[in-house]
């Protein structure tokens, strides 16, 4: 089983070198309301990522647990760090892969405040001609899975609601206070801090009184395998395309 912090070096100097694709989750741990835990991004970009740890063409690396959160700090709990220790951090991981034998990374993202640095990594690693990474969040792979399965949730990922709420029901359902859905939906407020045209808010605290955004109530064990599959399968679709890509055509192009 390709999960390489659950391997040993000797196990690994007999897979490693077939694996092709290097799968970094990444996520946050940070407030997601009354119901919700802290792990929440993390766990989703972890659970969907080792949902291809069966292929024997890639290698899920440890989970990165802390992220671009600062905008969520007024709330107990949060942690986070800055862009640049964020993208410094992530890009030294996957400068540590080539030496392996590994020049290409799938980051599985569960954090929408770490989609810029992720993009900034894999630019740089690409110019750099160190590696090829594709930057990919996980509710990017559902496709029109939300509307089928949460019809009422309007918001995808949206925050703490019923999106992100199913896929921790599926993931680690012991971990979501269902006892205070009713409070977490009643309880954001009025989603404005100043009046229009001045900035909705630049703080989570800016716009919602309790950290969530959206209503987990509709959320389901269900809905959330559900979503799980979908981004699952486009994970491995992903991967499909990457693995059987040669590094050289994954390289800057020659200039014209
Ligand atoms: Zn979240």
């Amino acid at each position: 089983m390709p999960i390489l912090e659950e391997t040993t070096t000797v196990d690994a100097s007999e897979w490693l070198p077939d694996a092709e694709v290097a799968i970094l989750p990444a996520g946050s741990t940070e407030q997601h309301g009354p119901a919700m835990p802290l792990c929440t991004d993390f766990m989703a970009a972890e659970t969907v990522a080792r949902g291809i740890a069966d292929r024997a063409d890639v290698a899920v690396l440890p989970t990165v647990p802390v992220g671009v959160s600062a905008h969520h700090r007024h709330f107990h709990g949060s942690l986070w760090v800055s862009e640049d220790t964020f993208e410094s951090y992530l890009t030294e991981i996957l400068e540590s892969l080539p030496d392996h034998g590994v020049e290409k990374a799938v980051i599985v993202n569960g954090h929408g405040g770490n989609v810029g640095s992720i993009g900034r990594i894999a630019n740089e690693l690409y110019r750099s001609e160190t590696a090829f990474v594709v930057p990919w969040s996980w509710w990017e792979g559902v496709g029109d899975t939300p509307g089928e399965v949460l019809p009422e949730s309007t918001s995808v990922p949206g925050h703490a609601g019923a999106f992100e709420t199913a896929m921790i029901l599926y993931a680690a359902a012991e971990l979501v206070r269902t006892e205070r859905f009713e409070e977490a939906a009643t309880g954001q407020g009025d989603g404005r801090r100043w009046p229009e045209p001045a900035p909705r808010g630049y703080d989570f605290a800016d716009w919602t009184d309790n950290g969530i955004h959206g209503d987990p109530r509709p959320a389901t064990a269900a809905a959330g395998e559900a979503l799980f599959e979908a981004a699952r399968d486009s994970l491995d679709e992903l991967v499909d395309w990457l693995a059987a890509e040669s590094v050289d055509n994954l390289r800057p192009r020659e200039h014209k």
